[in-house]
């Protein structure tokens, strides 16, 4: 998979963060920290994934194809459609996971987003050597909520401050 304009993304798209859209950007620029990146560097031993130990850990298997991300990604689906979401883009599709769900019938921002923190704990995850799971994914999923209440509740109270 080659480079792609970073506007080109639709996870690029609904997000406003900058540790978001840096993450975002990294994944589709190939600049992301794998291990199939850090043994080219030298600085790891093994190319092989964190997780499954089978394959090379290049974003499209850490992300995509790794048997712990695909279960992963089942969790989310099922989460989803237990919300009422059910036309829910295939979450199994390398370019749905890797770009965003360009053919989101409803919900196109929530759901772009919701993959955005799916791949952030997938990342996370591997970094603390663990499985992705549905609970770590909320977990992520209340902390940018926390995030984002906050600069909205700062921006009330300036309006409602007397001038
Ligand atoms: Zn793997």
């Amino acid at each position: 998979m080659k480079c792609f304009p970073i506007l080109s993304s639709a996870s690029f798209q609904v997000t406003l963060d900058m540790y978001t859209r840096d993450f975002q950007y990294k994944i589709l620029n190939r600049i992301l920290f794998t291990n199939a990146k850090l043994s080219k560097l030298k600085l790891v031993e093994s190319p092989l994934c964190t997780s499954c130990g089978k394959d090379e850990e290049t974003p499209e298997h850490l992300f995509v194809f790794c048997q712990s991300s695909r279960a992963f990604w089942k969790e989310i689906s099922s989460w989803l459609r237990k919300w009422g979401i059910d036309m829910l883009p295939d979450l199994t599709d390398q370019v749905n996971i890797m770009f965003g769900l360009f053919d989101a019938k409803s919900h196109f921002m929530l759901l772009n987003h919701i993959v955005l923190i799916a791949k952030q704990t997938i990342f996370f995850c591997r970094q603390k050597s663990i499985a992705p799971s549905l609970i770590i994914f909320l977990a992520h999923l209340k902390k940018d909520f926390q995030n984002r209440r906050i600069p909205c509740q700062r921006k009330e109270q300036i309006k409602s401050t007397p001038g």
